[in-house]
């Protein structure tokens, strides 16, 4: 067994045990951790000084999952728009490759939270029908492995996904979607790396949402990727409690820069049943949005995106800056001053 399986192994999966480590009635989760399991890897939990601190609320249940509302287990309808087990295609030329249903830590705000390992250990559904839709749909040119957490499976399972893949001449990039360096940094080892510097096109995307998953274990697995010539992009998804605030934010976006990893997406609370408490309102990204922009260096501001229920899409936000009249536009500096400018094109 490698280290890092020896810690996922080693991962607080029952609510009564949290109680060891902080201020927190363990059996009153049991409910919420019946209907919703619990995963916290060793690492992610040594992050957590009290179960309401930014990182506490990504990963302790909490009873307001139980609350019931109109809200969908899936209203991105990834279902519908699954041509094949494992694969999501909902626009033109790329696809989501949801490659494993398990994850090292469970975000209690996950979007797939009713999808996910639910109960079970790492399942290996056979992914030779979803590779097989690939192969035959020449225009997919961009693969996003995702799931679960496509990297929680052993180096020789990764690496023969990747290469098949890679096989295929008209899959132009690879994109793999993880949180592990921010919930299992020791995953990302050299010889991991060594691997997938092998079938380059290949990027990855993870998920910091607060500068203190920033540390110096996240940090060295964010070397280790970019060392081997994998650019790192961050998916950030805006939490209520977490990082609804301009300064956490941008703290956040600026301390990615320092390990090489380039802010993308930051996403709008997905409507999904169970996680309603994390939800903000629009107004709190746009505000997030407009602290950034010329605030900071370009580098660190993302998309704002919001993904439109019914997989219709993602659609960016902006703060509304631009008025026109004619030739003339008005445009609004991060400053908050209005400016002229004429169109001379
Ligand atoms: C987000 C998403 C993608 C990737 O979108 P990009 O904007 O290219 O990063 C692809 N497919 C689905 C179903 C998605 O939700």
């Amino acid at each position: 067994m490698e280290a890092w399986q020896k810690s996922l192994s080693e991962a607080i999966t029952q609510p009564e045990e949290l109680s060891a480590f902080l201020r927190v009635e363990g059996e009153r989760l049991r409910p919420v951790v019946d209907r919703y399991p619990m995963r916290i890897t060793p690492y992610y939990l040594s992050l957590v000084k009290e179960a309401h601190d930014p990182i506490g609320r990504q990963c302790i249940p909490d009873s307001r999952e139980l609350k019931e509302n109109r809200l969908s287990t899936d209203p991105f309808r990834e279902k519908e728009l699954s041509p094949v087990p494992g694969i999501v295609h909902r626009y033109p030329d790329r696809v989501v490759l949801l490659a494993s249903t398990f994850c090292a830590t469970l975000c209690r705000f996950c979007m797939r939270k009713h999808q996910v390992q639910q109960g079970g250990f790492i399942s290996d559904s056979p992914l030779e029908p979803a590779i097989e839709y690939v192969r035959r749909n020449r225009v997919i040119r961009d693969i996003i492995i995702s799931g679960g957490d496509p990297l929680v499976k052993r180096d020789e399972w990764i690496e023969d996904l990747v290469s098949r893949l890679r096989k295929i001449s008209h899959v132009e990039i690879i994109r793999i979607n993880t949180r592990i360096p921010v919930t299992l940094p020791e995953r990302i080892t050299a010889r991991l790396c060594q691997r997938l510097r092998l079938y380059h096109p290949l990027y990855i995307n993870t998920h910091f949402n607060h500068p203190e998953e920033i540390t110096e274990a996240s940090s060295e697995a964010c070397r280790l990727l970019a060392d081997a010539g994998i650019p790192l992009g961050n998916q950030t998804v805006l939490l209520r409690g977490v990082n609804d605030d301009p300064a956490v934010m941008k703290r956040l976006m600026q301390k990615l820069l320092m390990v090489r990893v380039r802010p993308y997406y930051i996403h709008q609370m997905d409507p999904v049943k169970g996680t309603s408490h994390f939800c903000t309102p629009i107004e709190k990204g746009l505000e997030i949005m407009a602290s950034l922009r010329g605030h900071t260096s370009g580098m660190a501001n993302p998309y704002y995106v919001i993904d439109l229920p019914g997989g219709k899409g993602k659609v960016p936000l902006l703060p509304d800056d631009v008025k026109r009249e004619s030739r003339k536009y008005f445009l609004r500096n991060f400053q908050g001053e209005t400016v002229e400018y004429v169109d001379e094109g």
